[in-house]
């Protein structure tokens, strides 16, 4: 039977075209839906616009609207385990990782529960005896959240979850690939309480059903994860429509091995943060840079770690490295690691798909790191979304800003150093919106994400995280009892 979407509160079946959710592991059948239609779309948004004016949900008190997200957070963490193993089926990912992101997304409900508990308005200082000022935030009203494959639980909270917060309803349309896990996430707000119409759910093709989502007049505001070039189509339409965007994008994030990094650790945390999610992370640290007196001392010791990583099924524990999402997917990897050959890179491990007979079902790709390649080249340029690093040299501090921000992207850098002073001085330097110091992919939810250049407009996460789907209303309160008149 057809899995039901969720529509304006209601669970049944869309009246678009089939969608499968397989497996990565071995390509087996998830669920089979079909995805929503074009009047599914004008039917959410409709329930939308109604459900966040009437019957209130904008003018609930900011601790009862954080009720429902403390209980989403407990029933999230009360289904930890299940939820993890749906999120391994959706998309792939070792079973440790998506416990880590079910994890994340029930502290973010928690954390902006308590953020909208605690926002306050602001009462500027006064510029007359005449009258006061202060000033409020007020939803926006329906919010199009739109969310890619890689991490859905986590992208997909750190939308709808502070989007509610601030009073706003959420049409969220999860990527093709993995629409499950943004479906029993509907099913965990329906559960909490939450008022029918202010989260629907439709799943569907990008270019069809996201498209009219953002395009519909009752849209106030497009926040987005994915692709730059999709971010960029979407900015435009945002553009026309005169509506605000939030725009997490992709990335092709450097990391810094100084001349005094503890090379243990460097090593450790590169390899980390290349290979962790088979590289389909926006922040994945795919440029390796390292003092060319160094480079060879780490490179011995990265092939060391990276040929120890276990590449297998994602539901076996102590495996580091599960399928790409799809084989279109390993295909495009495997295009881009060609295309490095003939560029003139030198393939030092990986390179292909593993020869284990066992993982011949699924969408592997073994680690791969390519050294050699001119900064120029397509691969040291571009998002590959895969286990891919490239290794390059620097001479000084000056070579090594100029390369590591020669880029259209700027989501984040890690820097490997012993010296604070030059990380804080390379952390000032480097054009990216996250900087990690001897630590790389770890997160809080309290600090602003987002990206610089190409890499994003807007932050999620934080105090702010809020506020960015809200608007200041500023009220002048008049104090003074004569008459008002023209000044002679
Ligand atoms: P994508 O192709 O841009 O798709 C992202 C989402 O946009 C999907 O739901 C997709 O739907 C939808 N979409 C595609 N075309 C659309 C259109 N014309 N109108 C409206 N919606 C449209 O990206 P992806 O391949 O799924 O994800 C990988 C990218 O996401 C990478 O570039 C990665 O760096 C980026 N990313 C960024 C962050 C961040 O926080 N900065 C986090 C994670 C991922 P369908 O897939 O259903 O067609």
């Amino acid at each position: 039977m057809s899995h039901p979407i969720y529509i304006g509160g209601h669970w049944r079946e869309g009246r678009g075209d089939v969608i499968v959710s397989r497996f990565p592991a071995d390509d087996s059948i998830n669920a089979e839906l079909r995805a929503a239609s074009l009047e599914d779309v004008e039917d959410a948004v409709t329930a939308a616009d109604a459900a966040w004016r009437d019957p209130g949900w904008a003018q609930r008190l900011p601790h009862q609207r954080a009720e429902v997200l403390y209980r989403v957070s407990d029933l999230i963490m009360q289904q930890l385990d299940t939820l993890s193993r749906l999120q391994t089926r959706d998309n792939g990912k070792p079973l440790s990782e998506t416990r880590a992101l079910v994890a994340s997304a029930a502290g973010t409900a928690r954390y902006m529960a308590a953020a909208c508990e605690t926002l306050e308005g602001e009462l500027p200082t006064r510029r007359s005896a005449e009258f006061m000022t202060f000033s409020e935030y007020e939803p926006l009203g329906v919010i199009a959240a739109i969310t890619p494959w890689n991490s859905p639980i986590a992208s997909d909270m750190q939308k709808v979850a502070p989007a509610l917060a601030g009073g706003n309803a959420v049409v969220l349309k999860p990527a093709e690939a993995t629409p499950l896990m943004a479906l029993k996430l509907a099913e965990l707000f329906e559960q909490a309480g939450l008022p029918k119409g202010l989260l629907s759910v439709l799943p569907g093709r990008g270019s069809v059903i996201g498209d009219a989502l953002v395009r519909h007049p009752k849209v106030r505001k497009i926040s987005f994860t994915g692709g730059t070039s999709t971010g960029r189509h979407l900015a435009h339409i945002a553009a026309d429509k005169l509506i605000g965007t939030s725009l997490e994008l992709g990335g092709k994030s450097p990391t810094i091995v100084c001349k005094s990094a503890d090379v243990e650790q460097a090593v450790r945390g590169i390899a980390y943060g290349i290979f962790s999610s088979g590289g389909q992370a926006c922040i994945a640290g795919s440029r390796l840079f390292i003092h060319e007196r160094q480079y060879n001392a780490v490179m011995a010791r990265l092939l060391e770690v990276t040929s120890g990583l276990r590449v297998g099924h994602p539901e076996t524990d102590g495996v580091h490295i599960g399928p790409l999402i799809n084989t279109a997917h390993r295909d495009s990897v495997s295009a881009y690691v060609d295309q490095a050959r003939q560029e003139g890179g030198k393939v030092l491990i990986g390179g292909q798909a593993p020869d284990d007979p066992d993982l011949a079902g699924g969408s592997y790709y073994l680690p791969t790191i390519i050294e050699g390649l001119p900064a120029n080249s397509q691969v040291c340029r571009e998002e590959i979304f895969g286990p891919v690093l490239v290794a390059l040299k620097y001479k000084d501090e000056a070579d090594l800003i100029r390369q590591a921000n020669d880029s259209v992207y700027g989501l984040a850098a890690g820097i490997w150093t012993q010296d604070y002073r030059q990380a804080l001085t390379l952390a000032r330097q480097l054009e990216a919106g996250t900087i990690w110091i001897n630590t790389y992919k770890k997160f809080a939810i309290s600090t602003p994400f987002g990206g610089f250049k190409e890499s994003g407009l807007g932050r999620e996460k934080g105090r702010q995280g809020i506020q960015a789907y809200m608007q200041q209303k500023s009220i002048y309160l008049g104090l003074d009892s004569t008459p008002m008149g023209w000044s002679q």
